[in-house]
């Protein structure tokens, strides 16, 4: 089973990954975090990754494609029993590509967990993990940019896998917990 977990920035989509892997034994792929690490370990991928990040834009589609598909199949072994896409596709050409990449390896979507959240709610959740996360992109001026190129380039993705049949509209407001029963909800009537 492959999940896509998709929302906006801030929906909850790694929070609700962790009890999803332990759940279900998933491999999570958070591409955020492939892409800090890269920074971390100053990586030429790191170098171009922080341009973006740090003004809130996207990393171009084919080097994320490649970096993506390169995590993948340095971990076949740890997802033989699917993984978890978090913050990928965020584009209707990741989730094209995505879909090549993974024919290509015997593998498809099974579906898409969507967090649904209000914006106020989102800013307000995101302000508050800058003060601990240490994030460069969790200040409100690159907040506000986030939401708009969610807005534009990744929440058309909503109605592409609507039209797969893929799409599972979960209401991401409420207790952690609550939440995570109605994805559990949603998981198990695939
Ligand atoms: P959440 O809070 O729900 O986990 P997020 O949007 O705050 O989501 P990440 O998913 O960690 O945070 O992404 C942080 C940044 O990394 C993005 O703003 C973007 O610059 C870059 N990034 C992550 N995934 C992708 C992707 N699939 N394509 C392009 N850029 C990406
Ligand atoms: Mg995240």
């Amino acid at each position: 089973m492959n999940l896509v977990i998709f929302g906006a920035p801030g929906s909850g989509k790694g929070t609700q990954s962790e009890f999803l892997i332990e759940k279900y034994g998933l491999f999570h792929i958070s591409t955020g975090d492939v892409l800090r690490d890269h920074i971390k370990r100053g990586t030429e991928y790191g170098k171009i990754a922080n341009e973006y990040i740090s003004k809130g834009l996207l990393i171009p589609d084919e080097l994320m494609v490649q970096i993506l598909a390169a995590v993948l199949d340095a971990n076949k072994d740890n997802a033989e029993k699917g993984v978890i896409f978090d913050g990928f596709p965020r584009t209707i050409a990741q989730a094209e590509a995505l879909k090549a990449v993974l024919a290509e390896r015997n593998m498809e979507i099974g579906a898409v967990v969507g967090l649904e959240v209000h914006e106020d709610e989102l800013v307000e959740r995101l302000i508050k993990r800058g003060k601990d996360s240490g994030r460069a992109d969790d200040n409100l001026e690159t907040i506000k940019q986030r939401l708009e190129v969610y807005h534009n380039q990744t929440k058309p993705l909503q109605d592409y896998y609507i039209a797969e049949g893929k799409y599972r509209a979960i209401n991401g407001q409420g207790s952690i917990d609550e939440i995570f029963a109605r994805i559990i909800d949603a998981v198990d009537n695939l």
